[in-house]
């Protein structure tokens, strides 16, 4: 009831203290974006987004993709951003550092590090296919740069980056010299943002037959019509641990796209693999990639069908399997949709688990950002316990490491997966 008796001596001081901003102001020719008071915090502690509803008023008339300077609500400096007027998400901030100029060699320097970060941590060592630029999480909000063998797609999800395209294309011709560089910005998020959608040839040309090596996999890419910018990067380390647990195992990979973890199954012997997916063209790249890598179509099965149906059918035809992998897409892009994904989620894990053999493996992972890892092992518990078997997590595993994930920007969490055992 009394409000004021849970109000600390420090807070209630808080309260009193005149409110003058700490922050230095920034001379500046272009606009500015004043930030309503309490509203900076997130950008205090390098969050790179600020909310249209964070803002207090704008001085000037700044454009799509302009960089404008934010202040808090005394005019004082908190970062260079680019404006967007029609995203919720009306600006992303570039840098938090007042004597910055945001310009080529601005992102020269930032794409460097970007690349650099790649090499100290030696990820070419295990593929020729990787994500260079990872967006927020490399200090570029908006900017995803994957690189296939010797090419390059780029992919703008903001007015920003937009602002910028001849740039980033010019630094990475320069730094990487690509024989390609492919512009996939045709993602969801591109609508929100009120960008038209692009995919095509950027720089040079796209060679016809293109393909990675990833840990000694070789795997076809269509950067053109594939999903993502072609390929599903981030599951790289995931589908090298499948490979070396698949020996002489029955194994059924739910969501296959173009076979990666099939493909690592059938390398590490695997007695039997079923792969299910929803996109022929998917599948028949998958099938592609088998005779890519000389493997023995004989132990694979592919099945164009919707995994929810798929897996009922199994378990009324009382398949067994003794690994399975569910890697489904994002059910949940924001935790406003964590509800309807968690059921999701639990229908299919619950289904999985009523097709292994005693002891087998359950390999489940989930890319939605609005998933936590807490809330997704709450859900694969749910559906163990209404399976009726009882599980182990013998491992935790998340997006491989070139989709780093910034301390300030936890969104970038957003890939995470199980592997758990259930009793014999
Ligand atoms: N595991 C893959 C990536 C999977 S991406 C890899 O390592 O490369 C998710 C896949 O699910 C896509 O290929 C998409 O075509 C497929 N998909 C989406 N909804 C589906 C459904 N209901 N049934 C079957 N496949 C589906």
């Amino acid at each position: 009831m009394n409000q004021k008796r849970h109000t600390s001596p420090d807070r209630r001081r808080e309260q009193h203290k005149p409110q003058v901003s700490k922050a230095p102001r920034v001379a500046f020719d272009g606009a500015r974006l004043i930030i309503q008071a309490g509203r900076e915090k997130s950008l205090l502690r390098r969050h790179p987004w600020v909310f249209s509803g964070a803002i207090e008023r704008i001085e000037g008339k700044p454009a799509s993709g302009d960089t404008v300077q934010l202040c808090d609500a005394q005019g004082g400096f908190l970062a260079w951003a680019a404006y967007n007027p029609q995203s919720q998400i009306c600006a992303r901030a570039w840098s938090w550092q007042g004597d910055e100029k945001i310009d080529a060699n601005f992102f020269r320097r930032k794409i460097t590090g970007a690349l650099n970060a790649r090499r100290d941590l030696k990820l070419a060592q295990h593929s020729n296919g990787m994500r260079l630029i990872h967006g927020e999480s490399d200090g570029l909000p908006g900017l995803i740069v994957d690189q296939y063998a010797d090419v390059l797609v780029l992919q703008l999800g903001s007015a920003g980056t937009e602002r910028w395209r001849e740039t980033f294309a010019d630094i990475l011709q320069e730094l990487c010299n690509p024989v390609c560089i492919y512009e996939r910005s045709d993602s969801d998020g591109r609508e929100l943002e009120g960008l038209e959608i692009r995919n095509a040839v950027l720089r040079g040309a796209l060679p016809e037959n293109l393909s990675i090596t990833e840990n000694g996999v070789r795997i076809a890419v269509d950067v053109a019509a594939g999903q993502k910018t072609g390929f599903y990067l981030d599951q790289r380390d995931n589908r090298a641990q499948i490979g070396a647990l698949a020996e002489g195992r029955d194994v059924l990979n739910c969501f296959c796209y173009t076979g990666g973890f099939s493909l690592y199954a059938l390398r590490g012997g695997a007695k039997s693999v079923l792969s299910i997916d929803a996109s022929a063209e998917a599948l028949q790249l998958a099938q592609c990639n088998v005779a890519l890598n000389g493997l023995d179509a004989g132990r694979a099965e592919w099945l164009d069908a919707d995994v929810f149906a798929a897996l009922r059918k199994l378990r009324d035809q009382n398949r067994k399997f003794d690994l399975i992998i569910l890697d489904p897409p994002k059910f949940a892009p924001t935790a406003a949709f964590a509800e309807k994904a968690a059921r999701g989620y639990k229908d299919i894990n619950l289904l999985g688990f009523k097709l292994l053999r005693p002891g087998g493996l359950l390999a489940t992972y989930s890319c939605s950002g609005g998933i936590s890892d807490d809330l997704f092992q709450k859900i694969i518990a749910g559906a163990a316990l209404d399976a009726g078997v009882d599980a182990q997590i013998v491992s935790r595993v998340h997006a491989a490491a070139d989709h780093p994930v910034l301390l300030s920007f936890p969104e970038g969490a957003y890939l995470k997966g199980l592997v758990l055992r259930v009793a014999n």
